[in-house]
């Protein structure tokens, strides 16, 4: 029994066979027969660096000249070159290995004669070979197949990216441990949307676990036992057995209306990102959608979906919502979510680059096809649309004409649209900080604090190695959800929150507290947060957020909150 300590980032127990899901293992112990289809992918995946690479040396020669340019021409000499292509074919062909195999040998092979060279200039093309395999591989993987995975089983990855998550069947997910990642990054959020406990943060995990090794992911603790004794898997069962029970009387709440003890109410909204989530959203008693995660719908492609494919993948979520609303957020293309038919340009910096609304404003064709197909499913307006990541003001001027001009074209083409309130999330500080100006050009605001924390602390959400500093209760973040409340409620705005900060337990009441319209959380979590929203006075949770506001760290905060917590009657 090997016993390892992470980051608990959904709650639950589970118990289940591991998959090790190592992205070069997809591809190991492929028949002969395979060799021509290998032989395809790399070609293909070859000619997409190339082209890729060709555009970043088109951007380099204008962005910064001639000279810096040139690295981009060694690129593309090395991925003609017979020495690297001809290599990955023969491993492919004599030795069987898939694409994936054949680049990393290759790769390796040629940055291992460069390495041992004394001239500095070719010392230094190891990492230009390294690097252009890396860039293939990522090709491939963008390009390979589902996962087999065909029975339930507890992934244990080194890193799960939202690429990666699509290709698993979601039936056969017991729960998730990674070597790397935060409460916020992807496979968290994944986890928390699926009810499936998640572990993430462990050193070397995919190194001490093997494919088919018994493990226990205790999702509350933080905790990954690796083949447990006997006397542990039995309290583990058991543990398992009384959250079933719970979960089942906590659905009871959930169909009751969000209304503190003194009379307030707040609405509760459902966070999903595919058509599977409404039914749970609606079974566990959410008022309507307050986040639809778009970029969840297009990230399995291989080709970006047409205007019709989206808006009929958009008619399965909102058909089953009846009238409820619903909020659909543009595509959240970039930072931890890259789209691998899209092509994006490779940054440095990813979580500040060419993400969300930037992407979108950047391919105008793109996005008003994405529009289209949300507008074309409004014919009765309780459907709205919100931009991610926005953090200039005329982002929103912009967009918003295109959202104009997608109207006018479907009213041509003699399309209902019904009344369509238009938002924004708030998660960069300058959206909080100028909220009244936004005010001016928006219906309602939408507060993701996943990435408001990120942004705020400059703390990278998805980094394992400064977990400890990302915390949304900090009271910077507290400090600019009080201001953004406030500013937006003077202009008559409603303000909802939906970054997993609305599903801590700990931050429920001081939200209580501030105010904000609506909290919208995973699904699972709905009966919980009306829970502790019935079992408090919005007096007193005023004044817990008001002491809040004045702490110096979130941990002080934590400590003020669940003292609070511990006082209310309401048992979870
Ligand atoms: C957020 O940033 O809080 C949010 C809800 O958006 P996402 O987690 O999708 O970035
Ligand atoms: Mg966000």
């Amino acid at each position: 029994m090997i016993s390892r300590k992470g980051i608990p980032t959904s709650p639950g127990i589970a118990i289940g066979k591991a998959f090790v899901y190592k992205k070069s293992h997809v591809k190991v112990g492929k028949r002969a027969s395979d060799v021509e289809t290998e032989i395809h992918r790399f070609k293909c995946a070859l000619k997409e660096t190339k082209k890729q690479v060709g555009e970043l040396k088109k951007k380099a020669l204008k962005e910064m000249g001639e000279e810096k340019a040139a690295i981009f021409d060694a690129h593309l000499m090395i991925l003609e070159d017979p020495a690297f292509t001809d290599k990955v074919l023969k491993y492919i062909r004599e030795n069987g290995l898939s694409a994936e195999e054949a680049v990393v040998k290759a790769a390796r092979d040629i940055a291992a004669i460069f390495e041992v060279m004394e001239d500095e200039y070719m010392k230094a093309r190891a990492e230009d070979i390294r690097d252009l395999g890396n860039q293939i591989l990522e090709k491939l993987m963008g390009t390979s197949r589902e996962v087999r995975l065909e029975k339930p089983s507890i992934i244990i990855a080194r890193e799960l990216l939202p690429s990666d998550t699509v290709k698993i069947k979601r039936e056969n997910i017991l729960g998730f441990a990674t070597e790397l990642g935060g409460v916020t990054s992807h496979v968290s959020i994944i986890a928390r949307a699926m009810g499936v406990p998640a572990v993430v943060g462990i050193e070397d995990l995919t190194k001490i676990v093997r494919d088919g090794d018994l493990v226990i992911v205790d999702g509350y603790r933080g905790l990954v036992i690796i083949n447990p004794k006997e006397e542990l898997l039995k309290a583990y069962r058991e543990k398992m057995e009384e959250d079933r029970i719970q979960r089942e009387k906590f659905k009871e709440i959930g169909k009751l209306p969000a209304i503190t003890k003194d009379g307030v109410k707040f609405e509760i909204g459902a966070n999903i990102g595919e058509p599977s989530e409404v039914y749970l959203a609606i079974e566990n008693g959410a008022d309507g959608v307050g986040l639809l995660r778009t970029e969840f719908l297009v990230m399995g492609s291989e080709k970006f979906p047409s205007e019709e494919e989206m808006a009929n993948e958009l008619k399965k979520i909102i058909a089953r919502l009846e009238d409820k609303p619903i909020i659909v957020r543009t595509l959240d293309i970039g930072g931890d979510k890259p789209i691998p038919c899209l092509r994006l340009p490779q940054e440095l910096n990813p979580f500040l680059g060419l993400r969300g609304i930037r992407l979108s404003l950047s391919r105008k064709g793109i996005f008003k096809s994405q529009l289209k197909a949300i507008l074309r499913n409004n014919p009765r307006g309780n459907v709205k649309i919100m931009f991610p990541m926005v953090s200039l003001v005329e982002e929103v001027i912009e967009a918003r004409k295109i959202v104009e001009e997608a109207i006018e074209e479907l009213k041509a083409e003699g399309v209902e649209v019904g009344k369509t309130e238009i938002g924004i999330m708030v998660e960069t500080p300058s959206a909080a900080l100028m909220v009244d100006a936004f005010a001016e050009h928006v219906d309602f605001f939408s507060i993701g604090t996943n990435d408001l924390t990120q942004y705020t602390l400059a703390v990278d959400r998805t980094n394992e190695h400064v977990a400890h500093i990302f915390d949304h209760l900090h009271p910077s973040v507290l400090k600019l959800v009080s201001h953004v409340v406030e500013k937006a409620h003077e202009k008559g705005k409603w303000v909802g929150v939906c970054g997993e900060i609305a599903s801590d337990t700990d931050a429920i009441p001081i939200l209580v507290g501030l105010r904000v319209d609506e909290l919208s959380v995973a699904p699972l979590f709905i009966p919980k947060v009306k829970g502790i929203i019935r079992s408090i006075t919005y007096k007193e949770a005023k004044e817990l957020a008001r002491k809040a506001l004045k702490m110096k760290t979130a941990e002080e905060v934590r400590i003020l909150s669940k003292k609070f917590i511990k006082e209310i009657k309401f048992k979870f």
